[in-house]
């Protein structure tokens, strides 16, 4: 094949793929508010989500943040983007499951983070929601998981939510537009490597 064909069958092939991407752009004219889950193994699921964040901002967009079980305050994000003034953002956890040991005070402090979430699921003014680590809450039954399907169901129309958190109910997940699971191929954790500042919080 000489370069001239070669450059035309690329043409062609480029044309073709141009017409369907096209036609799906047209065919995807709907607008809502979605509902995302990041869950698995691997590692990517908050930092995904925090990104998010960066992306609704540039747009001037608000946005809400409730990080379940994680008592501790000291990741990059938080440290950053609690000083933008469109973001909110709520520590509702006391720490891990295995740190408190107590199943009603466990309970307790989630339901107690719940309602916060419940007023920002409320608030139109707020365009995208993170709930951080909430899939355990919903895993250790802290939380009823029909009721928080029930408040995400009713929230403003154009309200984005991101949740994020390892084994996602099957109900939750049947709840999101859209779903990604995070794989662990290999983690540095794993090779005696502590958790690392600027990746890893
Ligand atoms: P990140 O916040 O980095 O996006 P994540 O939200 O996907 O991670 P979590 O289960 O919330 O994962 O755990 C957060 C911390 O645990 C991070 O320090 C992350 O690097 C680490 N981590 C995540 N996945 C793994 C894994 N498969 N093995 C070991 N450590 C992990
Ligand atoms: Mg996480």
């Amino acid at each position: 094949m000489t370069d001239t064909e070669r450059a035309e069958r690329h043409r062609n092939r480029m044309q073709r793929k141009k017409e369907v991407v096209d036609a799906a752009i047209t065919r995807a004219d709907k607008e809502k508010g979605l509902l995302l889950v990041h869950t698995g193994n691997g590692k990517g699921k908050s930092s995904s989500a925090f990104g998010m964040i960066a992306r609704a901002l540039g747009h001037g967009m608000h946005v809400g943040v409730a990080q379940f079980i994680k008592g501790r305050s000291d990741t990059g994000e938080e440290a950053f983007f609690r000083k933008q003034e469109n973001v909110v953002w709520h520590v509702l956890g006391e720490g891990f499951t295995w740190d408190t040991q107590n199943l009603a005070r466990d309970t307790e402090t989630a339901q107690h983070g719940w309602a916060t979430v419940q007023e920002m699921l409320r608030d139109p003014t707020l365009d995208l929601i993170i709930l951080d680590e909430l899939t355990y809450p919903l895993k250790f039954g802290w939380l009823d998981l029909s009721a928080v399907l029930h408040d995400l169901e009713n929230r403003p129309a154009m309200q984005h939510v991101v949740i994020t958190g390892r084994g996602a109910p099957d109900a939750l997940c049947e709840a999101a537009d859209t779903i990604t699971e995070m794989r662990d191929i290999k983690h540095a954790f794993r090779a005696g490597i502590q958790a690392q500042k600027g990746i890893d919080l």
